[in-house]
């Protein structure tokens, strides 16, 4: 599943494509692609994309008229795409065909003139796309509970959200504690700190959080750099893969020796999920 690094990184090779134009038509091939509480997908034509975002491991397009510098009632000021497993967001040039996993495409027109298409495709089809005004949001529960940004957040708003007994995986895991953590950065920030995925939330005491703050906020800007790590099926919107799937400390290593003591590393199921971590290293 694609997370904060990889949508990051989505959402920077998307603008330049899509920045600027207007939505001249829209396709939806899968009606479960759209999300229950979206505007009808056609109340976004004749709107133009006037930049692209993400929050947490959401990429949000932003719309508007493109006459008029703020949007009038019921017509959507972004759409929100949840690529949650496989989805994709694929520039195309005007006049190419759906493939058989395209859920839903937008016709464009750029800035000069030029159409093109912007594919929604996702073999999984879990992926949802929602046309909201900012109002409508917040009627999305998921929106609604989102967390902070973990590279903004300060190591007292961390702390103030670290409490109870589940496992400091879990936690990192919950999109309403911090935004955009999956099981990729979850395992490597917390190798990074020396924390044992298992340890209760409540046990950490300051230095570690501190340590574990800074450490995810390390890891994450790290993949950013190297636009995010490409795993089964994830690329960018230039359909080029990630390389941080090359620094994995722990992720996928199992049985594999650690890189900082050379211990065994362990593959255990924590939160749910399959967990790697050293237990020599990470106390
Ligand atoms: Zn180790």
């Amino acid at each position: 599943m694609p997370e904060l690094p990889e949508v990051e990184t989505v959402a920077r090779t998307l603008a330049p494509h899509v920045n600027g134009s207007r939505i001249t038509g829209v396709e939806v091939l899968r009606a479960s692609a759209v999300h229950p509480l979206s505007l009808p997908p056609a109340t976004l034509a004749g709107l133009v994309i006037a930049g692209v975002r993400r929050r947490g491991k959401l990429i949000l397009l932003d719309v508007a008229p493109a006459d008029k510098p703020r949007n009038p009632g019921g017509v959507p000021s972004l759409v929100a795409v949840h690529l949650r497993m496989t989805g994709r967001l694929l520039p195309r040039p005007a006049g190419t065909a759906p493939g058989p996993y395209t859920r839903w495409l937008l016709d464009l027109e750029k800035p000069d003139g030029t159409p093109q298409r912007l594919f929604f495709d996702d073999t999984r089809a879990f992926g949802t796309v929602f046309a909201a005004t900012p109002g409508l949001l917040q009627q999305w529960e998921f929106w609604r509970g989102l967390g902070p940004e973990p590279l903004e957040l300060t190591p007292d708003g961390f702390d103030r959200r670290l409490s109870g007994r589940r496992a400091i995986k879990a936690a990192l895991l919950d999109q309403r504690v911090v935004a955009g953590i999956g099981n990729i950065y979850a395992d490597e920030a917390l190798h990074r700190a020396g924390i044992d995925p298992r340890r209760p939330v409540a046990d950490l005491g300051p230095a570690e959080r501190r340590r574990l703050l800074g450490a995810l906020k390390d890891v994450l800007a790290l993949a950013i750099d190297q636009c995010g790590s490409s795993i089964r099926d994830y690329r960018d919107a230039d359909g080029n893969a990630g390389a941080f799937q090359n620094s994995f400390a722990v992720y996928g290593r199992a049985g594999k020796a650690c890189l900082g003591c050379g211990e065994t590393l362990s593959g255990r199921r924590v939160a749910g999920r399959a967990t790697v971590f050293c237990p020599r290293c990470q106390r």
